[in-house]
C-alpha cells in the first residue's frame, strides 16, 4: 500500500446482488479520525437474471445516479460492470489510491473475532462455515474471489456480522440442549447485525458524551431483518438472533422467536416439507405472515385507517420488543440507554413510542415532540427526567466495514 492510498472499496455480496460503496478514509482536515467520505455508492441486482440492473451514483463528482440494464451472468460479470462503471469516473480498481477491499462475511463463526486479513486459509475456514450460513456465505466467497481475481495484489479484508458477538458469554450462546449434538454440529447462538450493534453502541455512547466502556446500551436495530443486543461496557453480552437470523423479534418476513414444535407439528400434521417450513418461518412469517404488508410506512397506514389485521401484526411486533427490552435491562442490570436503528428504528416514530410506552417504572420515556423530529443525525428523545437515554442513532455499516478494514491494513 502507498502512502497514498486512502480509499477502501466496501463490498456485500448476496446471493443475486452486490452492494458497494468506496469510500475515502483520510483523516479529516482537524487531522482527527478517518472521515470516510464516500465517493460512489451503488447496487447490482437480479444477477444471473435477463433483467439484471446496475444503479451507480457517482458521489464524487456530484453526477446523477446512472442506471442500466439487461443481463449480468454472474458475481465476476458484477464486480467488472461495477469496475467499469468506477473507471468512468476516475475511481477505477486499478487506483493507486485503492488500500483495500473490505467485505461484509455474515458467518465468521467462533474462529473470527475480529476484522481478518483474507488469505488461503481464512477463505477454507469461511468455506467450513458454510453449513450453518448456506444463504449467505457461498455468496460472500464468491464475492472475495472475483475482487481477488481483479486485483490480486491489494489487500483483501473480511468482516464478519458475528464476530462482534463472540464476546457473549457461554450461559447466554448456549442452547439448552445435548451438549455432545451441539458441538457435534456447532450449534449455538452466534448473533448477526454485529456490525451495526458495535458502531450504533459506540456511537451512543459518545452522544452521551461517555466511553464506550462506561456504558451499558441496549440496541435496537429494525430493518427489514431485525435484532436486539445488549452491550455491557462496549462488548456484547446478549443478542436476539441465534444459530441463524430467524431467532428473536417479529421481523419483516420472519417470524423470530417461536416454539420450536411448531416445526415438527407443521411437519406431522400440516404434512409440510422441511424446506415448505424453512420458507414459511423465514419469508411468509413475521409482519408479512401476520397482516399480508411488511413495510412498517404501509402498516401505519392501515392502522390509520382502522385496518385491525395491521393493527394486530403491530401489537405483536411491540409486544415482543417490549419483553426483549425488558429481559436486556435484567441482563445488564444496569440500563444507561436504549437506542433504535435500522430503517424501522430510525423512520418510524410510532414504533419507537409504543416500545417504550408504559415502562417508566424501568426508567424509560419518550419525549413527543423530540421523538417527532425527523433527522439523519444521532439523537436523544427522551425527556429531561428520563433515567435511561432513549436515542436514535442511525446505523452505517458500510462506514463502520471500511473504517475496520482501513484499521487493519494500516496497522
Ligand atoms: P434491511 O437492511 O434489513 O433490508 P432497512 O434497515 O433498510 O432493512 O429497513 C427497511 C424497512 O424500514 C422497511 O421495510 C420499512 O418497514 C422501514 N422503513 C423505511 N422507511 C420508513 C419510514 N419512513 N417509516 C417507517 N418505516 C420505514
Amino acid at each position: 500500500m502507498t502512502a497514498t492510498a486512502t480509499r477502501v472499496l466496501v463490498l456485500n455480496s448476496g446471493s443475486s446482488s452486490v452492494k458497494y460503496q468506496l469510500l475515502d478514509m483520510k483523516p479529516d482536515s482537524a487531522g482527527g479520525s478517518a472521515a470516510g467520505t464516500r465517493l460512489a455508492v451503488g447496487l447490482v441486482e437480479r444477477i444471473g437474471e435477463e433483467t439484471s440492473r446496475l444503479a451507480h451514483t457517482p458521489l464524487a463528482t456530484g453526477g446523477d445516479k446512472r442506471e442500466t440494464e439487461g443481463p449480468i451472468a454472474d458475481h465476476e460479470a458484477a464486480l467488472k460492470a461495477v469496475a467499469a462503471e468506477l473507471s468512468a469516473d476516475g475511481l477505477g480498481l486499478d487506483s493507486p489510491q485503492l488500500a483495500a477491499i473490505g467485505h461484509r462475511v455474515v458467518h465468521g463463526g467462533l474462529k473470527f473475532t475480529a476484522p481478518t486479513v483474507i488469505d488461503d486459509a481464512v477463505l477454507k475456514e469461511i468455506e467450513r462455515l458454510v453449513p450453518v450460513a448456506p444463504l449467505h456465505n457461498p455468496a460472500n466467497i464468491t464475492g472475495i474471489r472475483t475482487a481477488q481475481a481483479l486485483r490480486p495484489d491489494l489487500p483483501q479484508v473480511a468482516v464478519f456480522d458475528t464476530a462482534f458477538h463472540t464476546t457473549m458469554p457461554e450461559h447466554a450462546a448456549r442452547y439448552a440442549i445435548d451438549v455432545a449434538t451441539a458441538d457435534a454440529h456447532r450449534i449455538r447462538r452466534y448473533g448477526f447485525h454485529g456490525t451495526s450493534h458495535a458502531y450504533v453502541s459506540r456511537k451512543t455512547a459518545e452522544l452521551l458524551g461517555k466511553d464506550p466502556s462506561e456504558v451499558n446500551v441496549i440496541v435496537l436495530h429494525l430493518g427489514n431483518g431485525a435484532s436486539a443486543s445488549a452491550v455491557a461496557g462496549g462488548r456484547c453480552v446478549d443478542t436476539s438472533m441465534g444459530l441463524t437470523p430467524l431467532e428473536g423479534l417479529v421481523m419483516g418476513t420472519r417470524s423470530g422467536d417461536i416454539d420450536p414444535a411448531v416445526t415438527f407439528h407443521l411437519k406431522r400434521v400440516a404434512g409440510m416439507s422441511e424446506d415448505d417450513v424453512d420458507v414459511l418461518l423465514n419469508k411468509k412469517s413475521g409482519l408479512v405472515g401476520l397482516c399480508g404488508d411488511n413495510d412498517m410506512r404501509e402498516i401505519r397506514r392501515r392502522i390509520d385507517e382502522g385496518d385491525e389485521r395491521a393493527r394486530l401484526a403491530f401489537d405483536i411486533y411491540i409486544h415482543r420488543l417490549k419483553k426483549y427490552i425488558g429481559a436486556y435491562t435484567a441482563v445488564l442490570g444496569r440500563v444507561d440507554a436504549v437506542a433504535f436503528t435500522a430503517g424501522v428504528g430510525e423512520n418510524a416514530a410510532p414504533v419507537r413510542a409504543a416500545a417504550v410506552a408504559g415502562l417508566e417504572e424501568m426508567g424509560l420515556a419518550v419525549d413527543a415532540d423530540l421523538n417527532a423530529v425527523r433527522s439523519g443525525e444521532p439523537r436523544l428523545i427522551s425527556p429531561e427526567y428520563s433515567r435511561v437515554a432513549v436515542a436514535v442513532v442511525p446505523t452505517d455499516e458500510e462506514l463502520e466495514i471500511a473504517q475496520q478494514t482501513y484499521a487493519l491494513v494500516n496497522a
